[in-house]
């Protein structure tokens, strides 16, 4: 239905140079549409390749106007019913709450596990965990926020694990934090009250190792699990100074936060809710599509063009597919949880 309406959309759009003259009882209005700064609009969820201000033929009947701006990286949105030619002039007024999607950042001080030079424990201080968090949370302002046009709003519930937790050893080798070595430590971890958990821990300690071939990884259909929460696991290689390492990663390669929970939201759950998504990548996870998509290293573009819905279409440029600020709107994933 929304790809039909679509379809009718740009046609008419291709139309419009020649159409200037339109009656106010055609059967296809046109919307103008502007805001307090330039932004992308979109029309019933989609963007719709068009910046503010600007003319769009729609068909007639209800939708939902929206537009994500630019600069300030904020939604605004109106639903109205069209029969004739509108001026949709958006204000503060047609800004939407935030939905208040939940997080619970787990600090791991000790892991332990049996390495070949014995079993052994890798450590994080109270100061380490600090910056972890810290470089989280800086990842929540500058990406997580900002890529939903701030229709998400995140609240954080920060716990520090201070017993020692054993490691999994998985088929082939590699050293991995399991959801149930935490769900039993940390009981509030059930369906529906988070979002997402993330889980910091020490790759290396010394002559203690567990370095393996991964930097995150993340569980991507969480609804399927016992938890059905996000699950996200982070082995951070803190070398002799974690404040320098975590620096690199914010000048070089900021993303790790965001696109480990990307998979947990962005591989199954809004496919399942009918959001037109990109195409798997080469290995089947659709996050790792990026370059398939044109998009370079370190993706952060890509990230943001994923949440906001502006990926576009391989096979028809002027479409566009992802997540977008109405889906965002909609419902979180711990309420999904919650009606299931
Ligand atoms: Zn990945």
């Amino acid at each position: 239905m929304k790809n039909s309406i679509l379809a009718y959309l740009f046609a008419c759009l291709l139309l419009q140079a020649c159409d200037s003259n339109s009656e106010k009882t055609s059967s296809s209005p046109t919307i103008s549409v502007s805001a307090p700064e330039k932004g992308f609009i979109y029309l019933d969820g989609q963007f719709t390749g068009y910046s503010t201000p600007a003319d769009l033929k729609v068909t007639q009947g209800d939708h939902v106007v929206g537009v994500a701006t630019e600069g300030s990286k904020e939604y605004f949105r109106r639903e109205l019913h069209i029969d004739e030619n509108v001026d949709i002039k958006m204000t503060a007024a047609d800004k939407p709450a935030p939905k208040v999607w939940k997080a619970l950042w787990l600090g791991v001080q000790e892991v332990t596990g049996s390495t070949q030079s014995g079993h052994c424990s890798s450590v994080f201080s109270k100061e380490e965990l600090d910056a972890g968090y810290d470089f989280f949370m800086w990842s929540i302002e500058k990406q997580f926020e900002p890529f939903s046009f701030h229709t998400t709003k995140w609240e954080v519930e920060r716990k520090d694990i201070t017993v020692p937790v054993e490691l999994h050893k998985t088929s082939s080798n590699w050293f991995t934090l399991e959801p149930d070595a935490l769900t039993e430590l940390v009981p509030e971890i059930k369906p529906g009250a988070y979002d997402v958990v993330f889980v910091f821990w020490r790759e290396s300690d010394g002559t203690c190792s567990f370095k393996s071939p991964y930097f995150g990884l993340a569980w991507t259909d969480p609804l399927n699990e016992p938890i059905k929460t996000g699950y996200v696991t982070i082995k951070f290689d803190a070398g002799d100074n974690i404040q320098d390492n975590i620096n690199w990663y914010k000048e070089n390669d900021p993303g790790v936060w965001v696109h480990e929970w990307l998979h947990t939201v962005g591989e199954t759950y809004f496919q399942n809710r009918g959001e037109r998504m990109p195409e798997k990548g080469g290995d089947g996870l659709v996050l790792h599509a990026a370059e398939k998509y044109h998009y370079t290293y370190p993706w952060m573009d890509w990230y943001s063009d994923f949440m906001s819905g502006q990926v576009k279409d391989l096979a028809s440029p002027s479409t566009y597919c992802g997540i977008g600020p109405e889906a965002f709107l909609q419902m979180s994933l711990r309420e999904s949880a919650l009606q299931q």
